[in-house]
């Protein structure tokens, strides 16, 4: 069978869901590769780095969507994307089907079959294929790469023959994937680093990676601790114990990274206008949580803005795009993994097997029936 990657034709991705490295391995199980001319590009890969990669290169989408007959995409298809998708295709990218009725409605119109990266579940067994951590690690990094970006000073300090330089003061919140990474690029860049997160079991985490967990006095963790690893809406208690302490440090802090979420809600607001108000001029808050609405009050999804008294506030939602090559590599990587699991003779041919807790978990349309939700997964 042919698998291949169509161009990203949505504003502002850069990513690509197959590189000539992936498409090796994807020989490698047997599979016919093809993309679509110009696929690449924006994420550096061209046209004659696949062809050397054993890949056909077809051009034009309508071309490409009667050649492949597994679809690896990294954003969920539209428009024409979606108009040329055809009865029998398997399609694998990002879907968000919680979000994403009408679509999951049109993939089951079409007869397709889909598996949304965003629902392989978090088990250890299918970290290879994990496209959330692998994106999120990313998120991260650029995070505290753009924070830099728009800091006028040093993250680390030194004693030069001009003067001495303060390090920088980092404030992480929320530690998970992006924050942890955030982090670690925060203390590998020489800055101070503060990390928070509701769930009490990262603060071993934090302290490994050479960052200081702020501690908050409140007896009542358990309440706003965590549920099957992830984040539990606060009680207002613990949340006012948690804006006092933040309080406390925004006049101390030169950045902030805020990376709080909670499944299935908002983000919670974390950085109030009054925080913003009293950091210093020329610090920068990058807001990781801005697709969901953002953790500062003053964040804006997608811009970049600085309030009355200087503070820059980042709130784009693209930042694995941002780093083209580096993502669509370990995207591409998660993707193939996937088709590993999916093709258990190796030998060309998938079988979506809806027995496979991880492949069943993903499948969010079969041969044109919708199977989203799915049951929880039964292994860890
Ligand atoms: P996420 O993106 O949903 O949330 C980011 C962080 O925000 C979480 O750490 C959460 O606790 C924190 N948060 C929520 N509300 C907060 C608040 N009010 N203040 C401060 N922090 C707040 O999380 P994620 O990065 O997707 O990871 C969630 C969990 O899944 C973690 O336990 C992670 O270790 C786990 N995980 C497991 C695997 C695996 O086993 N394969 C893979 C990835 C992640």
């Amino acid at each position: 069978m042919k698998i291949g990657a169509p161009r990203e034709r949505i504003d502002g991705e850069a990513r690509v869901a197959l590189t000539p490295a992936s498409a090796l391995q994807l020989q490698k199980l047997g599979y016919e590769v093809c993309v679509e001319a110009g696929a690449g590009e924006a994420a550096r890969f061209s046209d004659d780095a696949y062809r050397e990669a054993g890949v056909e290169v077809v051009d034009g989408p309508e071309a490409f969507y009667a050649a492949a007959d597994i679809v690896l995409r990294v954003r969920a298809p539209e428009g024409t994307d979606l108009d040329l998708l055809r009865k029998g295709q398997i399609l694998i990218s990002f879907i968000w089907p919680g979000q994403n009725e009408a679509l999951l409605n049109a993939l089951k119109d079409k007869g397709v079959t889909a598996l949304a990266v965003d629902m392989v579940p978090r088990i250890s067994r299918a970290q290879k294929m994990d496209a959330l951590s692998s994106m999120a690690n990313i998120a991260g990094y650029r995070a505290v790469i753009e924070a830099g970006n728009n800091f006028g000073r040093f993250f680390t300090g030194q004693i030069t023959a001009a003067g001495k330089v303060p390090p920088a003061k980092v404030l992480v919140v929320g530690a998970g994937v992006a924050g942890l990474a955030a982090i670690g690029t925060s203390t590998s860049l020489g800055a101070i680093t503060y990390a928070f997160d509701v769930r009490p079991e990262v603060a071993e985490q934090i302290e490994s990676m050479g960052a200081e967990f702020v501690y908050l006095d409140f007896e009542d963790t358990q309440d706003s601790s965590s549920t099957g690893g992830y984040a539990a809406p606060s009680s207002p208690e613990f949340r006012e114990k948690q804006l006092e302490k933040f309080r406390e440090l925004a006049p101390e802090v030169d950045i902030v990274i805020t990376t709080a979420l909670i499944p299935g809600r908002p983000a919670p607001k974390l950085w109030t206008e009054d925080m913003v108000q009293a950091m210093k001029p020329g610090s920068v808050i990058v807001d990781l949580a801005a697709e969901r609405g953002g953790n500062c009050d003053l964040t804006v999804p997608n811009e970049k803005v600085v309030s009355d008294n200087g503070v820059t506030i980042v709130g784009y939602t693209d930042f694995p795009s941002r780093m083209a090559t580096q993502s669509s590599t370990l995207y591409a990587t998660n993707l193939r993994h996937m088709m590993d699991d999916l093709t258990p003779e190796k030998n060309g041919t998938p079988v979506v097997n809806m027995d496979d807790d991880v492949i069943r978990s993903a499948t969010v349309v079969n041969a044109g029936e919708i199977t989203f939700p799915p049951p929880p997964p039964k292994v860890s």
